[in-house]
């Protein structure tokens, strides 16, 4: 295999510790086979491709979230080929356009997704790919030796398709140097070790799933657990699962194959998955209940981080309660940089409402979306005496090389630097930087030389979440957390909505908590009088819809253009 920096690492790990383990069987794979199945794998992927040189080629695959994923992801890396995960949730079309976009040589997948590979292959395709259904590997066993060449990593890479939440997915290549960047950053600053033990219950072919919980614990020798397709009950069993037979590793009787050693250490979600959980706890039995909250307290899970959307301070508020004291970590990324700004291992560095600092190996700055300065310092005031916004932007070795075959929008996001350090990827995301008294002050060397100064404060997607009203800027995020703290508010989207007389009108689209309805009523008028304490004039909401449910992507996400349209318009 090519000498490629997650090679080297997984070499040197125990080759007798687990890497991964299948959460509803209890099937283990150890460390010391994975590189003996990559490498059998990889001369499969020669074989269907009918050569060895298929540097930079893409190789789409559909394999759910197992050791076999693992295996694929690394096999077509050592192939020096890009990977392109398809996500079996998605319909046959969805696939189609990934397949047709991505130009893909081999189509792979595992035996579970043979039908849903076929289907795939029966639509249009501009390029015939070769189809490879993923073989029973005759194992080499945990001591199987394999030599890492020193060779150039030639094209070896991922591509991940954004979310699509504000337009058409668009195709993010990420090179091996950078996959391993973002995983060097994030194993400084989260501290992942051989000890953790992570709870995968996230998509794989999202950023999120594959380099937080799946890429970097590789560096580190970490447990990955699969429960998948995501249960929130199934979650909490296997959470409290050790606490509730602590003293042997496996008990028949108690069907769970978790003891005490297996606890879970490191869970990373998105804040959806975090509300489900809290709303199905209460149903649980009450052994079951109480040996969870002992799971999830902060002695037994050592981090529970939230991202890929803004974290609403209730949720954080009640995992903290309902834990013990459990503070969940926020954190900002995107599929075009990875991870960028985040909360520190410290609990007093995890303010509510802040993503945090710029992790470790990550530039950025914010560039005033009214005058395109640089703005320099946190509490800096625009003439106004407003706090000033800015676009955040980055630059460093963790962000992507390109959107793939479309160099116009890849030069379209990318502005120069005027010190010649790289060029700035323009992030579209909005926000102030904030001095915070408390926070900042860590000793850990871990986090010593990044969680430093003002703290970042995210207000939104410049295209959807800054809503321009009467020459006031309105965050859309700021007024959905006010609006979340209000027990009456279960869910909300604040959209931008188009006004003759204003430009733009702030508008909600509201989900009542029926528990906190103490007559059943409660009206767009008594909403906008509960918000009057808390929120100036012109940020509350002017039209308010209440519903029964918002539409969200795989990723917890809404399509607020979508959804202005579809209730507003
Ligand atoms: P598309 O680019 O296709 O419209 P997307 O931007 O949702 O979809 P992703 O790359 O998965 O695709 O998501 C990145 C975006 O998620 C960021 O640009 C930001 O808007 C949002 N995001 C991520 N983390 C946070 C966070 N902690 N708080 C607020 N927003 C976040
Ligand atoms: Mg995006």
């Amino acid at each position: 295999l090519p000498r490629l920096p997650v090679f080297e690492a997984i070499s040197r790990h125990d080759p007798d510790s687990t890497v991964v383990v299948h959460s509803g069987s209890g099937r283990r794979f150890r460390y010391g086979e994975l590189l003996g199945d990559v490498c059998r794998t990889r001369n499969c992927l020669f074989e269907a491709a009918g050569r060895t040189d298929i540097d930079g080629e893409r190789i789409a695959f559909l394999v759910e979230n197992s050791y076999d994923y693992v295996v694929t992801l690394l096999a077509i890396l050592a192939a020096k080929s890009i990977a392109v995960p398809l996500s079996p949730a998605f319909p046959a079309p969805e696939l189609q356009y990934i397949m047709n976009h991505s130009e893909a040589l081999v189509l792979l997948s595992s035996a579970k997704f043979a039908q849903k590979a076929q289907d795939v292959l029966r639509t249009e395709l501009d390029v015939e790919p070769a189809y490879l259904q993923l073989a029973k590997l005759p194992g080499g066993g945990p001591h199987e030796k394999v030599t890492l060449e020193k060779t150039k990593p030639g094209g070896a890479g991922m591509m991940l398709y954004t979310s699509g939440t504000t337009n058409r997915p668009k195709g993010v290549l990420l090179p091996q140097s950078v996959m391993t960047a973002q995983a060097r950053s994030l194993l400084q600053a989260w501290e992942y070790s051989t000890s953790d033990h992570l709870l995968h219950v996230l998509p794989l072919h999202h950023i999120h799933g594959t380099i937080n919980a799946l890429f970097t614990p590789l560096f580190s020798g970490s447990t990955i657990e699969f429960l998948f397709p995501f249960n929130a009950d199934a979650v909490w069993k296997r959470l409290a699962a050790p606490f509730l037979n602590p003293d042997q590793t496996i008990d028949p009787e108690s069907k769970s194959p978790f003891g005490r050693q297996e606890k879970v250490t490191f869970f990373t979600v998105v804040p959806t998955v975090y509300s489900r959980l809290l709303a199905t706890h209460k149903g649980l039995d009450p052994d079951t209940q109480s040996a969870a909250r002992t799971a999830i307290s902060p002695a037994n899970l050592r981090l529970a981080i939230s991202g890929s959307a803004a974290l609403p301070t209730p949720i954080k508020r009640a995992w903290a309660d309902l834990s013990g004291g459990n503070v969940l970590l926020e954190r900002f990324g995107m599929t075009e940089v990875g991870m960028a700004l985040s909360c520190g291992l410290d609990v007093a560095d995890r303010v509510d409402g802040s993503v945090g600092w710029p992790l470790p190996g990550v530039d950025a700055r914010l560039v005033d979306v009214d005058t395109h300065q640089v703005i320099e310092k946190g509490h800096e005031r625009d003439a106004d005496g407003r706090e000033r916004v800015g676009e955040i932007q980055l630059r460093g070795p963790t962000i992507f090389a390109e959107y793939w075959r479309n160099p116009e929008a890849t030069a379209r996001e990318f502005v120069d630097s005027k010190d010649g350090r790289g060029q700035w990827f323009k992030t579209g995301d909005v926000a102030v930087r904030r001095p915070v008294e408390t926070a900042g002050k860590s000793t850990l060397p871990s986090q010593k030389d990044w969680t430093r100064g003002d703290m970042y404060f995210i207000l939104g997607r410049r295209s959807a979440d800054i809503i321009k009203s009467g020459g006031e800027k309105v965050s859309a995020l700021e007024v959905e957390r006010e609006m979340l703290a209000l027990p009456q508010v279960a869910e909300v989207a604040v959209l931008a909505v188009p006004s003759g007389k204003w430009g733009q009108k702030v508008g909600a689209v509201v989900i009542l908590d029926k528990d906190h309805l103490p007559d059943g009523r409660w009206t767009p008028l008594d909403m906008r009088r509960a918000l009057k304490g808390c929120l100036a004039n012109y940020k509350i909401p002017q039209v308010l819809k209440i519903v029964d449910h918002i539409p969200r992507n795989a990723m917890g996400k809404i399509n607020k253009k979508q959804l202005v349209k579809d209730i507003f318009q």
